[in-house]
């Protein structure tokens, strides 16, 4: 068996963090069995979806580092979604309603004030072939409705281990509405028969749908896939995230210069068993990822969390990969200059700040112009290493009777213009004598 799994938003809003849990915890449980990763947009639902959310979801997707290995629309698919319908009919599973809204709504209501479960009766299994014909003719359509078997349905769920759902408690599900357009139930069952999927990883708000969608896979006889259902994201403040209010997207995260392994990882560990903590590749995060083990509890998010780990990233970044990020920016100075400076980053983009000071132009600060003219005058000759300060600054202070911090601050406001920032011991020797001599002496240089 081959593992395909999938990641089925509907396109009605730019997805956020929590969605991203979703995603990754399918793509890497692809990645770990070598399977298939599969995006589909459930995009059925023509007011609400849209083109350009789809497209910003592929863009979120492939800056996380998890690129679909195949991507479907359902919009394009409807043919398959009209014979799976006629087929559940023809197999008398799906059946005529012409209740309106309000009728169902007064007939719920009597049901409660009963103490009655408020099931749906299934008065339309009761009509006759007349009586609908006399319906359509008062120009009444019909939506569409499953008719589950009332039974207990069981599946061992991968987070939550065996589970069940009495389908006795639930109304048949509404499959397909009056205008003929389909909720989300057929078209998703249609799609992971079609295409074959294996697991059905999602949040945990899909658990009721999960009985009736096994029902409607067995119906159509299909392979059940395995399913999964993971707690879900919230704030700190314990709310849940929205794609309709665009917080946290993963678009306004990237544009804020986070880097994808940062949100990654916040998406993948926090509320698992692991705990929350920077991770440089997405193999290594997949061999983290323990569906059995991630708690049932609600995961709430700090979004301070994804500054630590976002800084804890380029603090530990190697050369190798900080290398052509650095070229992309036109930024030179080598691994000595990454060396020295990836532990003032809080974002990759700081490296520009860094950069700016080693090449200058720096208006350098002159607070104590006697220590800054012997400092000068005691600048050693080339080359310079990261034992020249020390040297240096061992003479300067012999010769002016300075120290600690009446020693170093001074120095530090005349090489860089700023009160802090990384070791002067390792930048340095990448100002050089030519810039350190001209801003010791005052100069813009
Ligand atoms: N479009 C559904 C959602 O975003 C998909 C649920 C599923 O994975 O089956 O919640």
């Amino acid at each position: 068996m081959t593992v395909t799994v999938r990641f089925a938003p509907s396109p009605t809003g730019l997805i956020h963090i929590g969605n991203a849990r979703t995603a990754l915890l399918n793509a890497l449980f692809a990645r770990r069995q070598g399977g298939t990763f599969v995006l589909r947009f459930d995009d059925t639902d023509l007011e609400r979806s849209r083109r350009d959310y789809a497209d910003a979801i592929e863009v979120d997707l492939a800056w996380l580092g998890i690129p679909p290995d195949r991507t479907i629309r359902q919009s394009e698919r409807l043919a398959i979604y009209e014979e799976t319908a006629a087929w559940l009919r023809a197999e008398h599973r799906l059946y005529a309603c012409y209740e309106t809204a309000d009728e169902l709504e007064r007939r719920r209501r009597i049901q409660l004030a009963r103490g009655q479960p408020p099931v749906y009766d299934r008065a339309a299994l009761a009509l006759s072939d007349e009586d609908r014909a006399r319906l359509e003719a008062e120009g009444r359509r019909p939506h569409w409705r499953f008719r589950l078997e009332s039974r207990r349905v069981e599946w061992d769920d991968l987070v939550r281990g065996p589970s069940h759902v009495e389908t006795a408690s639930l109304s048949d599900p509404v499959l397909v509405r009056e205008d003929g357009s389909y909720l989300y139930t057929l078209p998703s069952v249609a799609d992971d028969i079609e295409v074959g999927i294996t697991h059905v990883i999602r949040g945990e708000d899909h658990v009721t749908n999960t009985a009736v969608q096994i029902q409607l896979f067995e119906a159509l006889n299909g392979q059940v896939p395995t399913f999964g259902h993971h707690n879900l994201l919230t704030t700190a403040s314990g709310e849940g995230l929205s794609k309709r209010s665009g917080a946290l997207s993963l678009r306004s995260l990237r544009e804020a210069g986070l880097e994808p392994m940062a949100v990654n990882a916040l998406a993948v560990l926090v509320g698992s068993a692991e705990a929350v903590r920077p991770v440089a590749r997405l193999d290594e995060l997949a061999g983290l990822v323990d569906l059995a083990h991630i708690s049932r509890a609600p995961a709430q998010f700090h979004e301070a969390d994804l500054e630590t780990l976002n800084a804890r990233l380029l603090h530990g970044m190697p050369w190798d990969e900080a290398r052509p990020r650095l070229e992309a920016l036109g930024i030179g100075g080598g691994e000595p200059f990454w060396l020295a400076v990836r532990g003032n980053l809080a974002r990759f983009d700081d490296v520009r700040l860094w950069w700016g000071i080693v090449e200058g132009p720096v208006e350098p600060v002159i607070q104590d112009s006697a220590l800054a003219a012997a400092a000068a005058g005691l600048l050693p000759e080339p080359p310079w290493s990261t034992e020249t300060w020390r040297d240096w600054t061992g003479e300067v202070r012999a010769r002016t009777g300075q120290k600690g911090r009446t020693l170093f601050q001074p120095l530090r406001l005349a090489l860089t213009g700023l009160d802090h920032g990384p070791e002067l011991a390792s930048l340095l020797p990448l100002i050089g004598p030519e810039r350190a001599r001209r801003r010791l002496s005052g100069e813009t240089a």
